[in-house]
């Protein structure tokens, strides 16, 4: 008889580190090893874990029943079964508004404004966090991978959106701590994609003809589409590292597989209705929704490899058999479905739009042809429809090889054997969704890390003060496009204490913002005379969801040329008082021994500097920059000598610098 050796177990449990898509819909687990990557399943039909978890039982010790049963049985118990959690994680409930009405379940308000589902139990209402509700789904997931593999699962590389910010990541990984997986690197889809077709890792860079190359990831799911454009950098040799970078991304949180289904489902109850066997006034009951639904997904998987395929509903009553037969032909279903893949086109020029600036392209369709591969990506994508309107639209033919709904996990378990040194070779780099910055006085943002600035990433930059004997100066970080903090959000706010009191401008402030390969920030400032620092690590609330990222975007270029009108004349403002009170002080310690020119001359340059200064406070649309800076130019030049003279010219350190 031979015992496991618990000793080997250990060593062998140690370097497992499966790869798992947590997806809106589905959710899946995989490993790459020596025998290569694949999904793990109970059994072969039951790759795809349902994105679905009901609670039950009493609300002290609920029980969770995850997946294909929760989801099965949605209809039946709408608001204790919980799908589409993803849509939820790390966001404020002000931010879920426009999902909310998709959303059968209750969800509320929690602590710093965050998204909780409230679901009611025996005994009470129980309210969950989106991130215990996907703890249940990467429970179930590690779960199954031990049972395949036979060995203790701790350890996880798990993908996200690519346009997922720092709190929808940060709430991803929590998730993994609250299910006992360290996730040990978050992914972008995208990226994962395109790992599990090898791209990126070719190992022999001189058969590749190009020194780089652009790869699009089309992914349509079950309720959402995104389209991605990566840049692949490959390794020259085989000890250097691939980088993938993204260079744009757009897409649609209301269009997948289950707006079609809806479109199925609306053709099916008319057609009912016209019979006289559904009531024109009331929706169907519950058990005729789950059964219709049930039955137009089934018929739409059918009718990707199929011509048509034949529905068999029976809607009887128990007292008269009624039985809705009816054959269905692809080209119906993609009549139906015409209006809703023509929408992917449209996310798909914005991506290209944004990745022509990227690649230096003057016109989309350039950046079109720069493409070198395109990577179809979720279960929609089986649809020979969006198939032919995908090589169409790219003027390429899409790599199907791999199984759509498979291939984020498979990539996913790609990189996870890359970090556990089972393979070496490719460094994966994404990229910043929105500039990140600092507020300085005046209600600007002064911006460290640009927007669309490859991970990790990291920015330095020395700020001061602008008050006399300040002991204490406040950092708000920011992020967004647009000039104003106001019009950006901000992400977290910190103080740099203890500081002892010292003049306006003396205090050197170095701010250091830096982005990790998971996109999560950490901001620290240091006063260098003092050697005080201070650091936080955006631990954020809520994330924006993309169409908040888009409009952000679409904001910046609207208001872009007012924007920075603002933040000069914001800067001239606060960069033009503190010469004035410099000045000020100046002139009334050193008045007497100046002579009585130069001193009137001064004070009338400072007196019409100050009225400018005055009047742009009041009312910046009305102010002229430029008049500002050739008044506080004018000023600044005629108080040269007066530096000279001054006995604490070295008070001014650093005349240009921000202050916060
Ligand atoms: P998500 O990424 O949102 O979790 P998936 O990639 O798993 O979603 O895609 C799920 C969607 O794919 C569902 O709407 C499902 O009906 C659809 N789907 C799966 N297989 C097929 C098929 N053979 N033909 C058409 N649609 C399919
Ligand atoms: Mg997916």
């Amino acid at each position: 008889m031979v015992h496991p050796d618990p000793q080997s177990d250990d060593q062998r449990s140690r370097s497992v580190i499966v790869g798992i898509d947590l997806g809106t819909t589905n959710s899946l687990v995989a490993i790459a090893d020596e025998k290569g990557p694949r999904v793990l399943a109970a059994s072969d039909d039951a790759a795809l874990l349902p994105s679905a978890v009901r609670y039950e039982g009493p609300v002290a010790a609920p029980r969770t029943v995850v997946g294909t049963d929760a989801k099965d049985r949605a209809v039946e118990f709408p608001h204790t079964t919980i799908t589409s959690i993803k849509r939820l994680m790390g966001r404020s409930l002000a931010d879920s508004t426009a999902d909310l009405v998709y959303l059968p379940y209750t969800v509320i308000e929690g602590d710093h404004a965050t998204a909780r589902v409230a679901v009611p139990l025996e005994g009470g209402v129980r309210v969950v966090s989106p991130q215990e509700v996907s703890a249940a789904i990467l429970a179930a997931l590690k779960a199954r991978a031990e049972s395949v593999l036979g060995v203790p699962v701790n350890k996880a590389v798990v993908t996200v959106p690519a346009y997922f910010d720092d709190a929808q990541r940060q709430a991803t990984r929590d998730a993994g701590h609250l299910a006992g997986l360290d996730i040990v690197r978050i992914v972008n889809e995208p990226t994962a994609a395109a790992l599990a077709y090898g791209i990126g890792l070719d190992r022999d860079a001189k058969r590749n003809r190009k020194d780089e190359s652009i790869v699009a990831v089309f992914d349509l799911g079950g309720g959402t589409f995104d389209l991605s454009i990566l840049r692949l950098t490959p390794a020259a040799s085989a000890a250097e590292t691939s980088f993938f970078q993204v260079l744009a991304t757009s897409g649609d949180t209301r269009l997948g597989g289950d707006d079609i289904d809806h479109a199925l489902v609306a053709l099916f109850t008319r057609e009912l209705r016209e019979r006289g066997w559904l009531r024109a006034d009331t929706d169907p009951a519950p058990a005729v929704r789950r059964a219709l639904k049930q039955f137009a997904e089934e018929v739409k998987h059918r009718l990707s490899d199929a011509d048509d395929a034949r529905i068999r509903i029976d809607v009887g009553d128990g007292t008269e058999s009624r039985v809705y037969e009816r054959t269905i032909t692809r080209a119906e279903l993609e009549s139906i479905s015409l209006p809703l893949v023509e929408r992917t086109a449209d996310a798909c020029d914005r991506a290209l739009r944004d990745a022509a600036r990227e690649l230096g392209a003057s016109s989309v369709d350039e950046a079109k042809r720069a493409i070198d591969a395109v990577v179809l990506v979720g279960g929609s994508t089986r649809m020979p429809l969006v198939r032919r309107r995908v090589a169409e639209f790219f003027g390429v033919e899409p790599y199907t090889a791999l199984d759509p709904d498979l291939v984020v996990a498979l990539g996913a378990a790609v990189q996870a054997s890359l970090l556990s040194g089972a393979s070496t070779g490719s460094l994966l780099l994404d990229v910043v969704p929105l500039s990140l910055g600092i507020e300085t006085v005046g209600g600007a943002v002064a911006k460290l890390i640009i927007r669309n600035a490859p991970v990790p990433a990291r920015a330095t930059e020395m700020f001061s003060t602008s008050v006399d004997g300040q002991t204490s100066i406040k950092l708000a970080v920011y992020q967004g496009e647009r000039e104003m903090a106001a019009d950006c959000r901000m992400l977290g706010e910190f103080h740099l204490r203890n500081l002892p009191p010292m003049p306006a401008g003396i205090p050197q402030v170095e701010v250091e913002f830096l982005v990790d390969a998971n996109g999560v920030l950490r901001v620290s400032a240091a006063e260098r005379r003092t050697g005080k620092h201070a650091a936080i690590q955006v631990v954020p609330n809520h994330g924006l969801t993309r169409d908040e990222v888009d409009r952000m975007e679409r904001d910046s270029f609207t208001h872009a040329r007012t924007d920075m009108t603002r933040h000069r004349i914001v800067d001239l403002i606060v960069n033009g008082r503190m010469d004035l009170k410099w000045i000020g002080d100046r002139l009334t310690k050193l008045g007497p021994k100046l002579e009585p020119a130069y001193r009137a001359e001064l004070e009338s340059l400072a007196s019409s500097l100050r009225s400018m200064i005055d009047a742009a406070e009041h009312d910046w649309t009305s102010a002229s920059p430029d008049a500002i800076h050739q008044a506080k130019d004018a000023l600044d030049k005629a108080s040269v000598r007066l530096q000279e003279i001054s006995i604490t010219e070295s008070l001014r350190s650093e005349p240009g610098a921000p202050k916060v």
